[in-house]
């Protein structure tokens, strides 16, 4: 008799390849995220599009729309 060790061990191994197989998916197909990006002057986290930092004021680097 079998306990219920294997089939959770079968389980643990289905869900990893379903996981791999979305993760190397959702990689290779999806959008790549953009970067963060965060003001050189004070490292706080920039809006997107911002041209001066919401924190100390500083102008933002031109966005890079390629
Ligand atoms: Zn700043």
């Amino acid at each position: 008799m079998v306990g219920p060790t294997l089939f959770i061990l079968l389980l643990a191994i289905g869900a990893l390849i379903i996981f791999g197989v979305l993760a190397s998916r959702s990689s290779a197909v999806g959008p790549r995220p953009m970067p963060p990006r965060t003001c050189a002057h004070c490292g706080q986290p920039a809006v997107l599009g911002a041209r001066f930092c919401g924190q100390c004021g500083q102008a933002l680097p031109p966005a890079n729309l390629t």
